[in-house]
């Protein structure tokens, strides 16, 4: 008869010695192979499931509805782009936080927001970012050159993100990137060009890379790639990649489209019913072909929304309004020197009125503040005497009317 103690067993599955590939012994027990194949991928499950609930936690992530109502304390109006992308920024961080279903994987949301310049564009991609307290920053597409022209390769968007989380390559790999002007890459005209394009083309090509989800190489300091730099490999799967851009010009293309898709068929009623002030709420991606990005490019921004031109109204309430509104900010300013600021309501309708004349949208706003309380904020706080200031419409007219603004209006 065998002698029991020669038989070795896996202590886990009880498989014998002779059923199996390898036998670890331990201090009171062994393993079998198959057993610690199953072992290592359960502590691999684990641990990434431990990593991804980390980071749940540090994402604070929203549902869309909460996002979309946390954007509008700081955003104004824009309700279409708010909820598109709500809706985007949720699906895009739900997918990194749960445990993703083996056979469906969810394709990244990369976003485009068209509008004209000032509406608010980069305004809500920083408030999501604030919101997720993710790592943000914001590139301008048209420094950016193909690779071996002068200026910035498209590697150092990812080294300004880099920056941006203090060198955390975790943080910035689930950052946002706000791509500013990306119309300017546009290539010119619709067909493809058989010269090089330097500016336009060649980086649509070079972006398409970064926008995919790849691996890359980053020189940490930025500047050009340089073979003796020691590089960080950044994954760029988990990046947020939101566009912006004015695409002045567009609603041309895209009247055309409509134009010819109304034709037949109760195109009378269809016409109607169409918004001539504000075509853009029509945009869809053929329009941004036609307007000069590659179809790659377009394919992988998925996620494409409108904002609104801005009117006195809504100037009116970005004024007062927001969480951050620059009222809220002067009267603050004031504030630390005891002096309390109060400003007439027709001052308020003025501000509005040279800010839609000089067609900056909300961006001009702060300009014409800053030249009229300018010398207010120079003089009183050096005046104890002074315990609150009242802007008036009269002090306000004589401010703006000396300044430069007022200045190059009258002369252009
Ligand atoms: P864009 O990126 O569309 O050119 P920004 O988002 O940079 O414009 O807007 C410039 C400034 O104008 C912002 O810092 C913000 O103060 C203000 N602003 C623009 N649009 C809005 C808006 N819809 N609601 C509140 N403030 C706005």
């Amino acid at each position: 008869m065998k002698d029991q103690k020669t038989t070795l067993n896996c202590s886990f599955c009880g498989r014998d010695k002779k059923d199996t590939e390898v036998l670890i012994a331990g201090i009171s027990g062994h393993i079998c192979d198959r057993c610690i194949i199953q072992a290592y991928s359960i502590v691999n499950e684990e641990l990434h499931h431990n990593e991804k609930k980390e980071l749940s936690n540090s994402l604070n992530l929203l549902k869309p509805a909460e996002i979309k109502q946390f954007l509008d304390a700081y955003v104004i109006g824009q309700d279409n782009a708010k909820k598109v992308l709500s809706v985007a920024v949720y699906n895009h961080y739900k997918r990194l936080t749960y445990r993703a279903d083996k056979e469906i994987e969810l394709d990244k949301s990369n976003i485009v927001m068209v509008g004209e310049t000032g509406t608010g564009k980069t305004l809500l991609a920083r408030t999501i970012a604030k919101m997720l307290n993710v790592p943000f920053t914001i590139v301008d597409a048209t420094v950016l050159t193909e690779a071996g022209y002068v200026g910035e390769d498209v590697e150092s968007i990812l080294t300004r993100l880099l920056q941006a989380a203090d060198y955390n390559v975790k943080a910035a790999e689930r950052g946002i990137i706000f791509i500013d002007e990306i119309d300017k890459i546009a290539r010119k005209g619709d067909n493809p060009s058989i010269t090089r394009d330097v500016s336009g083309e060649g980086v649509q090509q070079g972006l398409l890379k970064l926008l995919e989800g790849s691996k890359v190489n980053v020189p940490p300091q930025g500047g050009r790639k340089h073979p003796d730099q020691k590089f960080i490999e950044i994954d760029t799967k988990n990046i947020l990649f939101v566009a912006g851009g004015a695409f002045d010009g567009i609603q041309r293309h895209i009247a055309r489209r409509m134009n010819t898709q109304t034709v037949g068929y109760h195109s009378g009623k269809v016409r109607e019913a169409v918004d001539e002030a504000n075509f853009l709420q029509y945009i869809s991606p053929q329009d941004l072909k036609a307007f000069g990005l590659i179809p790659e490019l377009i394919g992988r921004m998925p996620v494409l929304t409108y904002l609104s031109p801005l009117d006195a109204k809504a100037l009116k309430a970005i004024l007062t309004e927001p969480k951050n509104a620059l009222f809220k900010q002067y009267e603050a300013i004031f504030e630390m020197d005891d002096i309390k600021l109060e400003i007439e309501p027709e001052v308020v309708d003025y501000i509005v009125e040279k800010a839609l004349e000089n067609k900056l949208g909300a961006r001009g706003l702060r300009g014409i503040c800053e030249s009229i309380l300018t010398d207010a904020m120079f003089e009183i706080p050096s005046d104890e005497e002074v315990k609150s200031f009242t802007l008036t419409l009269e002090y306000a007219k004589s401010k703006f009317e000396k300044s430069n603004l007022h200045n190059l209006k009258a002369a252009s």
